[in-house]
């Protein structure tokens, strides 16, 4: 199978930092907090473009960055939220975290989509922290950070356009020709013929095409290519059908190609076809036009005259072939795989000793409420002492034997054990 791949990076946006503020009137002496909160960051999210057939606009554009949040205001303004940022992907993107390799999505349908990952939640301003018993909080939350990760993708391909026609035809110039992209294709186990797969655009639309190669040695037999392959060339929706100008019987070559694709597969014969006469910069091939023009209209087929090396004529060829396929009906898609991701319980927690004097503590809710905290305010250090407690981490480090004068890390923060600060009773 031909695979198309993509590593990207996703980055959500943060949310906004909530805000300390204290109204301010005339005649009132002590107003009461009135700091807002951040925004919201904005997520990244991977959706299927029906339109899209390969991962080519990927390859280039690597880093994706969603809409941090706005930090919160006084006279307690929210933050703006950050814009989601949206990103295209063909129907059959399967998408993995490219650290751990499961997979995150499997996107199918024309429509679905899937939140990466997810933006920050803003930070409360102190307004949100008021209480009966502390009327006047000094206390605001910094905006949680946005998710980041690497993505791997995936897409199956599939060739739409298929290109056939005797040996000699030009059809490996032709695909080298309109290819904007050569996908890395996968080893191929049942032929030594390499099969060509490249990605021609037209139009700002990418049509993924298949280079069919000698499709008259007893192809039918299962000798010369692989059954594997020409399996693979049943699922292109159309044919280019390519005639060698330099033959001296370009439509008795026509004739013999259609009556081994009847002999390989009827359905395969049944495909639409746009025929095309290469090799016009030769003056036998303008020769034989009129004829060979004559000849394929009546068989009712569209017929054009090209040149693969002067590039005469092969837009217009790539355009009849990209409508052909818009008219036809969409192809059935499988079943997606369902996803089941377990969810780490974020309360879960872990301490260790790193040296003599030193703990490190890890845990998806701790770190985030670590990273939250704004320092500076020490309501907001008592706050973060009380979710030690709430968690059981305090009582575990002290089974664990923290001493007074120890650091502990929690994230990227370090603090130091003591009863007369922050983490005494
Ligand atoms: P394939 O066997 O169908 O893949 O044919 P190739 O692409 O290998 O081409 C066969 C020969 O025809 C090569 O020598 C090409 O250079 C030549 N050829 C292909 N397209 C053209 C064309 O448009 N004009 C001319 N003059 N030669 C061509
Ligand atoms: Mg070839």
């Amino acid at each position: 199978m031909f695979y198309d791949r993509a590593k990207i990076y996703v980055k959500a946006g943060s949310g906004g930092n909530g805000v300390v503020s204290f109204r301010k009137e005339k005649f009132v002496p002590r107003g009461g907090p009135n700091g807002g909160n951040g925004g919201r960051g904005g997520n990244v999210i991977l959706y299927v473009d029906p339109g899209l057939n390969t991962l080519y606009h990927l390859q280039h554009q690597v880093h994706h960055r969603a809409e941090r949040g706005a930090h919160g205001g006084g006279a307690n303004r929210t933050g703006a939220s950050g814009a989601d940022l949206r990103i295209p992907v063909p129907p059959g993107t399967v998408v993995r975290n490219a650290e751990t390799g499961a997979v995150v999505a499997d996107l199918v349908y024309p429509g679905q989509e899937v939140i990466v990952a997810r933006g920050g939640r803003g930070g409360r301003g102190n307004a949100a922290f008021k209480t009966a018993r502390n009327t006047a909080p000094r206390i605001a939350e910094k905006g949680e950070p946005g998710e980041e990760l690497w993505l791997e993708l995936e897409l199956k391909l599939v060739a739409d356009v298929g290109i056939i026609g005797v040996p000699n035809a030009g059809k490996s110039t032709l695909l080298s020709r309109v290819s904007a992209a050569r996908p890395k294709i996968a080893d191929y186990p049942f032929t030594t013929v390499e099969p060509m797969l490249g990605v021609a655009e037209i139009d700002h639309r990418q049509i993924v095409l298949v280079d069919i190669p000698g499709l008259l040695e007893g192809a039918h037999e299962g000798v010369g290519l692989g059954l594997e392959f020409l399996r693979h060339i049943e699922r292109c929706r159309v044919l280019i059908h390519l005639l060698n100008g330099a033959s001296p019987d370009p439509i008795g070559d026509f004739e013999a190609i259609n009556q081994e694709l009847t002999l390989f597969n009827p359905t395969l014969a049944d495909k639409p076809q746009i025929v095309a006469l290469n090799k016009m910069d030769l003056p036998d091939a303008r020769a034989l036009w009129p004829a060979v023009e004559e000849a394929i209209r009546r068989y009712g087929l569209p017929v054009f005259a090209i040149s693969a090396v002067t590039g005469e004529g092969v837009t217009e060829l790539l355009r009849q072939v990209q409508a052909t396929l818009d008219q036809l009906p969409p192809e059935e898609i499988a079943e997606p795989l369902p996803v089941l991701t377990p969810e780490p319980d974020p309360k879960a927690f872990w301490i260790d000793q790193l040296e003599e004097g030193v703990w490190r503590v890890e845990g998806a809710e701790i770190e985030k409420v670590a990273r939250m905290t704004n320092w500076d305010y020490y309501e907001a250090v008592l706050r973060f002492q009380r979710v030690l407690n709430a968690l059981g981490i305090r009582q575990a480090l002290i089974e664990a034997g923290v001493e007074e004068g120890d650091v502990v890390r929690i994230g990227d923060v370090e603090l130091v054990w003591g009863y007369e600060n922050a983490f005494g009773e």
